[in-house]
């Protein structure tokens, strides 16, 4: 019997584990993938310790995974062996609920499911996708690029597109990790007026090397008055994981502007209630997207030069490479590689 490796959560915070399991076959309405790299993602975390509601272990988690369809299974249409495709975190949508026929197939309320949560992810050399949760991935993006593209990238460009900002205004990118090194690539090659805003001096020349037109050290200067100073943000693309950090830039608002949070504090923000009543201004979430946001995003990411800088580790590294995701140490993306 076929088998393959995969790296698997057994118990709350445990170790991952490579074991050694029976390749699966495809049901009706998925692929089995062949997975060449995924990215590690903060929300990998959520599987590590288990605390996504109602997640059951053991599972393998993972959600920024490239890869080609090793094998198809009953009623898939349009989708053959050999594709090359990429899997996110939307694990796919059924078409037939209230939120599904009005377009919203994010909000699926037959799970959702989610890659990596509710099925097993990308941390392995084979995974099972349902056919809704499939990119194609085109081929000038190597493996390894285009992982970190999957979540990271759809996130930061999905919110980007979607913020109501237009050529010119003024677009805040606020913490330069994993998340907010995309999204400044993004935001100056769709023509805002980027500024990024992070901790510390050392990280201005990384910040105009990634298209941002000017940098605020937050440790130097009150990032809120800075931007006030050049006229307020448009909108403030929130990554950072500090509740109080992101909801200090509420002050960096202009009129009508928007503080898009994507990063995920553990606690509330504060949001003073003045500001968003005089200026009119707002704090929206933002899911990521689903299967043909990230194939815009790749695509965009081809045509523009957008890459994610990457520390690519071997499966047999998950461990180190978890780690280095979350302390922050990885640059500024950790992807695994199953080749090796
Ligand atoms: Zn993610
Ligand atoms: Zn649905």
């Amino acid at each position: 019997m076929p088998t393959m490796r995969v790296a698997q959560v057994s118990r709350p915070d445990g170790p991952f584990e490579i074991v050694e399991r029976a390749r699966p076959d495809p049901s009706p309405g998925t692929v089995r993938v062949a997975v060449d790299a995924c990215g590690v993602c903060h929300s990998d975390s959520l599987t590590k310790t288990a605390a996504f509601p109602g997640i059951t272990l053991p599972r393998v988690p993972g959600h920024e995974v490239i890869g080609r369809i090793d094998a198809v299974g009953p009623g898939v249409d349009g989708w053959a062996t050999g594709d090359r495709v990429g899997v996110g975190w939307n694990g796919g949508y059924c078409g037939r609920c209230e939120p599904c026929r009005r377009g919203q197939f994010f909000a699926c309320v037959t799970g959702p499911p989610v890659t990596g949560i509710s099925h097993d992810g990308g941390y392995g050399e084979y995974m099972i996708a349902p056919v809704t949760s499939l990119a194609r991935v085109p081929d000038g993006l190597s493996a390894d690029e285009a992982a970190p593209l999957m979540c990271a990238g759809l996130t930061t460009f999905n919110a980007l597109r979607n913020s109501g900002a237009r050529s010119g205004d003024l677009v805040v990118v606020h913490g330069l990790g994993g998340l907010g090194h995309l999204a400044v690539q993004f935001a100056a090659r769709m023509g805002f007026h980027t500024v990024a805003v992070a901790r510390g001096g050392e990280k201005a020349a990384l910040a105009t090397s990634l298209g941002a037109h000017r940098y605020v050290d937050s440790t130097a200067e009150d990032p809120a008055k800075a931007l006030t100073a050049m006229g307020g943000a448009r909108v403030v693309l929130a990554t950072v994981t500090d509740a109080d950090a992101m909801s200090s830039m509420i002050g960096a608002l202009g009129v009508d502007g928007v503080l898009m949070v994507i990063g995920a504090p553990h606690g509330p923000l504060a949001v003073p209630a003045f500001p968003m009543i005089a200026g009119h201004r707002r704090v929206e979430g933002w899911y990521s997207g689903t299967s043909i946001d990230s194939e815009d995003t790749l695509r965009f990411s081809l045509r523009t030069g957008v890459r994610s800088m990457n520390e690519v580790l071997p499966l047999a590294r998950v461990n180190d490479a978890y780690e280095r995701m979350l302390s922050g140490k990885a640059r500024f993306r950790a992807v695994l590689t199953m080749r090796g």
